[in-house]
């Protein structure tokens, strides 16, 4: 396909030819056989990738943001504490979201490009009692990752549950939910996971499962009540027919087929995968003379990269030439800096010759600009890193 374009956005991203074969064929019956198979599946599938072998997984229709706001729904009631600890643009929406259903949130923020320290949390948490703690693994506005390993051990201590908002990571960073206690992982299907939007992907520890059973009052939000999908997905794993809302069938059987090529890769290999090619895309915009908007390269997601534009070019101008040279880049996403940075995503089947091409497509928008740089030092330090 001549034509086509290569598209390097933090999602949706590009998907294997086989899950879009998947989205393309004939709908099958929410109770035919071989749907309650797949979707059955699909649950067990999760565990494999979530890292968690008890983990209640919810497969539901919705975007990410849906995700986050089943979390809220479930877990909190009014006046309840939340401390969300914000790395970007999305660590404020769980902040929107968790105000919403009634919540005192206190809100940690790092400054643009870095984290929030790990004492300044544990005086938080030692201050006042906490319902949930939320995390946002890659902000997708910042291109920061943050480890949310000694954070779920923090919210263990303080009896707090640790909610991670892993949409830009979940089957690309390492994540392991029960060896590091996190009592909610959610995520959507268009980032690493490899499907097309539409699917809410969360999996729920015991210990939540726990708090949402304790609830004093109902759950406000009638789609995301637990009480409405738990019986669903008890019953789909269960191999059993169920409806509460019509499943959308066809990106379930898409689901199944990414969720298997993930597990077929090995987690540990998609890890590394992920943080080869990130290391080769960085290092070679840092050649480039370009500058990361997380303010140390240990900070920096393997999801994603947010680069600043080189001083004195339109961003908008820079990407349409990136976009000439058929690779589609995403602009900002942070209000305070939305036309100072762009941001590459780098995840899911995404393999060196992606990468390749990116780095080529912004050298030549580079030259296009008469930036000064030497020719070829992005894909020269790429190639060094991937070919070790
Ligand atoms: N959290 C993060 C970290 C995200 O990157 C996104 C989407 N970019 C969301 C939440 C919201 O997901 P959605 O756009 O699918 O609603």
């Amino acid at each position: 396909m001549k034509s086509r374009k290569l598209l390097m956005i933090p999602g949706p991203i590009e998907f294997e030819p086989k899950v879009l074969q998947a989205l393309g064929a004939p709908t099958a019956s929410h109770v035919a056989p071989n749907f309650i198979e797949s979707f059955g599946n699909c649950i067990e599938l999760m565990r494999k990738v979530w890292l968690t072998s008890t983990g209640q997984p919810f497969i539901v229709s919705g975007s990410g943001t849906f995700a986050m706001d089943m979390v809220a729904a479930n877990l909190i009631e009014p006046n309840d504490h939340v401390l969300v600890i914000s790395t970007g643009y999305f660590g404020e929406r769980f902040a929107e979201i968790s105000k919403r259903y009634g919540a005192n949130v206190t809100i940690l923020a790092a400054e643009i490009g870095d984290i929030v320290s790990l004492d300044d949390i544990e005086k938080a948490l030692s201050i006042k009692k906490y319902k949930l703690i939320t995390i946002t693994h890659v902000d997708t506005s910042t291109g920061v990752l943050v480890d949310p390993k000694p954070i779920a051990e923090l919210a263990k201590k303080y009896n707090t549950l640790s909610i991670l908002d892993g949409v830009c990571s979940v089957a690309g960073e390492e994540i392991r939910q029960e060896a590091w206690g996190i009592d909610v992982v959610l995520t959507a299907s268009q980032k690493a996971v490899g499907v097309p939007p539409g699917l809410a992907l969360l999996v729920v520890s015991q210990k939540a499962l726990g708090a949402f059973k304790n609830r004093k009052t109902p759950v406000c939000n009638y789609y995301a009540d637990f009480n409405n999908w738990l019986p669903i997905m008890q019953a789909y794993e269960n191999r059993q027919a169920s409806y509460f809302g019509t499943p959308p069938v066809n990106l379930i059987a898409a689901l199944e087929v990414s969720l298997r090529q993930i597990v077929a890769e090995g987690m540990e290999n998609r890890f590394l995968r992920h943080q080869k090619i990130a290391t080769a895309f960085r290092e070679a915009m840092l050649a480039l003379g370009l500058k990361l908007l997380p303010v140390y390269k240990n900070l920096s997601a393997n999801t994603l990269t947010a680069v600043y534009f080189p001083k004195n070019i339109t961003g908008s101008i820079f990407l349409s030439q990136v976009g000439k040279n058929d690779v589609i880049l995403a602009g900002g996403l942070l209000p305070s800096h939305k036309t100072l940075y762009f941001r590459v995503g780098h995840m899911g089947s995404v393999n060196n010759n992606d990468i390749l091409a990116t780095i080529a497509a912004i050298e030549s928008a580079l030259f296009a600009n008469k930036v000064s740089f030497e020719m070829g030092i992005g894909l020269k330090t790429a190639l060094k890193i991937l070919n070790k």
